[in-house]
């Protein structure tokens, strides 16, 4: 390990722009468990695609059940090291904003402008009309849905969900092409605690390594491009990005 932080820091103090690729693994130290490790939500729950979402009464209901379910988990939430040493190297300029496939708002806890946090799969700690977009909070939804169900939109009638994409919903079009340049631009692109695997996501890492930055990939297991990375930390993000807190 230590050799790997070493050259990172090398990497780090070399690179006039970082562009941070975050997954579900760097919020696992604050309580929020992933998606594909063992006891990760997936081994639970199938998920409930978009199109179900829109079609039935019934998927609502339990997609609205499920994040109930999660309500503590992410409002006890708090930034972890891996989260902390990203805002600290953006304070100090290096990071221009963080493209991200977490929808749990710890990058903007850490520090991070909303403006500069670039979410891919959208946010969970809020509520979104799918027909006019109208927010919503989280307690006007609950409220709601202890009377009578999931609730529609009071502008529109349409259905509310948490402001997330599913499977089977667009990708949102500006964060993308904000997504797309950021990794374009870098010279150091580090893709933390991400299996790899969603996609159009999982596109970014290799889309800067094309376009001539470096790739360092910090993961505890293998991901599915570990191939072209230049550095590949296979371990704990707590502990490979803590030395960067604070500097
Ligand atoms: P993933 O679950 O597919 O991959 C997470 C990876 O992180 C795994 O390979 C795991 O080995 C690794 N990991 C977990 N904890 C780690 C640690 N402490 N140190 C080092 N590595 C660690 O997650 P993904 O690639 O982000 O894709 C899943 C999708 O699920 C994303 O699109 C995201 O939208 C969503 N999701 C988000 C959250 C969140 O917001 N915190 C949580 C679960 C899922």
């Amino acid at each position: 390990l230590r050799s790997g932080v070493e050259r990172l820091g090398d990497m780090i103090a070399e690179a006039k722009t970082i562009v941070p690729f975050t997954g579900a693994g760097i919020s696992t130290e604050c309580g929020i468990p992933d998606f594909r490790s063992p006891g990760g939500i997936w081994t639970r729950y199938r998920p409930i695609e978009f199109g179900e979402f829109v079609a039935s009464q019934d998927a609502r209901d339990e997609s609205w059940r499920r994040r109930f379910a999660m309500e503590e988990i992410f409002a006890a939430a708090r930034p972890g090291r891996g989260h902390r040493a990203l805002a600290s190297l953006y304070r100090a300029g290096k990071i221009p904003a963080v493209i991200t496939q977490n929808i749990d708002n710890l990058h903007q806890a850490s520090g991070f402008a909303a403006e500069h946090v670039i979410e891919l799969h959208g946010n969970t700690t809020y509520a979104r009309c799918i027909g006019c977009g109208q927010a919503y909070q989280l307690d006007w939804v609950k409220r709601r849905f202890i009377e009578d169900g999931a609730p529609n939109c009071t502008v529109c009638d349409e259905p509310v969900k948490t402001a997330t994409i599913s499977f089977g919903q667009m990708m949102p079009e500006e964060e993308m092409q904000r997504a797309t340049a950021l990794s374009r631009a870098c010279d150091l692109f580090i893709a933390i605690g991400s299996s790899l695997v969603v996609w159009p996501a999982a596109g970014f890492p290799m889309m800067a390594k094309n376009a001539g930055a470096r790739l360092v990939i910090i993961n505890r297991e293998p991901t599915e491009q570990d191939d072209i990375a230049d550095l590949v930390i296979r371990h704990d993000i707590g502990e490979t990005l803590g030395p960067f807190v604070g500097n």
